[in-house]
C-alpha cells in the first residue's frame, strides 16, 4: 500500500503534515521521513512502523529509509507519541544518535513537537533553525 507523501515549498507544512497524519492514526506511533528536494522543496513521507509494539515503540523498515535516502537528502526522522508527552525516551535519543539524524516528534497528548539533536549530524544549520522556530 502506498502511503501519503507531500512535497513542499515550506518547512511548517511537513511538520503540519506529520501532526495531522498522527492526529489520524492515534493508535499507533507513526513514522515518517523528512527530506530535502532539489534546493528549496521539502519531502515528507508517511512510512510503516515495523514494530512488534507499533503503540510505543517505532522501527523504520532499513529499504524504506534507503529508498528514501536514494532519491532525498535526509533532514529529519519523524515518530509520533500517541498517548504520552513530549519528551524523547531514553531509546528515542541512543537511535538519534546511532543514525547522527535529527528526530523529530509530535505528541498527540500535548499538541506539541520536539526536536532531539544528535551530537554528529550533517543537518544545514538553517534548516536547523528554522525547524526550531517551529518547535
Ligand atoms: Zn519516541
Amino acid at each position: 500500500m502506498e502511503l501519503p507523501s507531500a512535497t513542499e515549498r515550506n518547512l511548517k507544512k511537513t511538520f503540519e503534515f506529520c501532526a495531522n497524519y498522527s492526529k489520524n492514526y492515534f493508535n499507533t506511533e507513526c513514522c515518517a521521513l523528512i527530506g530535502l528536494k532539489g534546493k528549496s522543496q521539502y519531502h515528507v513521507q508517511i512510512v510503516a512502523n515495523r514494530s512488534p509494539e507499533p503503540m510505543s515503540f517505532f522501527t523504520i523498515d532499513p529499504v524504506d529509509y534507503l529508498n528514501f535516502a536514494s532519491q532525498y537528502k535526509v533532514l529529519f526522522i519523524f515518530h509520533s507519541h500517541p498517548h504520552t508527552e513530549s519528551s524523547f525516551s531514553d531509546l528515542d535519543k541512543e537511535n538519534s544518535e546511532a543514525v547522527c539524524v535529527p528526530f523529530l516528534m509530535y505528541s498527540v497528548q500535548d499538541n506539541k513537537f520536539a526536536l532531539y539533536i544528535p551530537e554528529n549530524h550533517d543537518l544545514d544549520v538553517n534548516i536547523l533553525n528554522k525547524a526550531k522556530g517551529l518547535i
